[in-house]
């Protein structure tokens, strides 16, 4: 934001932070978006005229700002609700227009599930996502009203917001008010509605974010992005999207936490004289691990370094290999000879017949 600040609220540059707060209060009503549905231009000013007070009220950033420094307000329009709380302290509990709270303050969250590689899980990757939400009509930029359309006093309470109902009964006459059916408690209506929203302010719609999965996460990891939610269709407060990460199956690898389980599978030669093999690793190299001679089933390598991400770190856990030795099921006559003599040699009774 490049305008002058003091310029954007009309007070002088001694102004006392009474006067300010009341500049801003008499810019607000006549330039919030609720009271001026599909006017663009007095939303700008509004927002304008909110990020000039934001600053200018809280006399560190005043200073800051005198002395010519840059002042971040983070998101002030983003989300967390900043914008409302800030009308609130403004005006009070009773808001903006005395009471009347046209709409929910804030968009509702949303959930959405990713499931991601167990590579994208370990080193981390942008995923792309869709998901449907409620986003500000683009026609009437949330409003509810048809662009050019004005706001009109509501007919059924005058502008009130409220209808009282006159009652008689055995005790005398009672009096009793209630919230107006008609404009919900705004006091006011739109002439005309919204012809693409029907006047809601918001339409569903595809929405594309790049999701950026940080290396190391792991099922039922939570990512919240802020602001990525459903809009309630109010000057772009809308909620915050989360999204809930869950890692795929890998045939190769087992997680345990950080550590990486591969079973190897050896032939009882390759078990019983040692062999060379070759190890898959995660980021599709392939490990040569030496088996020594005499490796028995359960033994266990231990490749460091090869693991997952530890979240937040730097560090990899450790791939470890997990020696399993096949049994043959079928055999051929050659073999099936070879073993019996060997079966022989070595004391070992194998006594049951061979099939025939
Ligand atoms: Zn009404
Ligand atoms: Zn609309």
């Amino acid at each position: 934001m490049t305008g002058d600040y003091y310029r954007v609220l009309g007070v002088e540059r001694n102004a006392t932070t009474e006067d300010i707060k009341k500049a801003f209060r008499r810019i607000a009503r006549e330039t919030h978006p609720d009271a001026n549905p599909g006017d663009p231009a007095l939303e700008a000013r509004f927002r304008e005229a909110a990020e000039a007070y934001e600053v200018l009220s809280d006399p560190e950033r005043r200073r800051r700002y005198d002395r010519g420094d840059t002042i971040d307000l983070g998101d002030l329009f983003g989300g967390l609700g900043g914008l409302d709380e800030m009308l609130r302290s403004v005006f009070g509990d009773s808001g903006l227009f005395g009471g009347r709270s046209p709409r929910p303050v804030r968009g509702r969250d949303v959930v959405v599930h990713v499931e991601v590689t167990l590579e994208q899980a370990a080193f981390g990757a942008d995923v792309p996502i869709q998901y449907q939400t409620r986003v500000d009509c683009p026609r009437c930029i949330g409003t509810g009203a048809e662009p050019g359309s004005r706001r009109v006093t509501c007919g059924e309470c005058g502008g009130a917001g409220q209808v009282r109902r006159t009652q008689r009964s055995l005790f005398g006459t009672v009096m009793t008010s209630s919230t107006c059916p008609r404009c919900g408690g705004e006091g006011s209506l739109t002439e005309t509605p919204c012809t693409e929203c029907q006047g809601s302010g918001t339409v569903i719609q595809t929405v594309e974010v790049t999701l950026e999965v940080p290396a190391g996460v792991g099922p039922g990891t939570r990512l919240r992005l802020s602001g990525r939610g459903e809009s309630s269709g109010v000057a772009g407060l809308k909620g915050d999207l989360y999204v809930e990460i869950s890692v795929a199956e890998d045939p190769r690898f087992e997680r345990h936490d950080n550590d990486l389980w591969h079973r190897l599978r050896l032939g009882i030669a390759e078990a019983a004289l040692g062999t060379r093999v070759e190890v898959p690793l995660l980021d599709g190299g392939m490990f040569e691990l030496d088996i020594p001679a005499g490796t028995q089933p359960g033994e266990l390598f231990r490749i460091r370094g090869e693991g997952m991400t530890i979240l937040g770190r730097r560090g990899r856990g450790d791939l470890i290999v997990i020696a399993t030795v096949v049994v043959p099921t079928t055999l051929t006559l050659e073999e099936e000879d070879l073993m019996r003599r060997w079966a022989d040699l070595r004391g070992e009774r194998t006594d049951r017949p061979a099939p025939s």
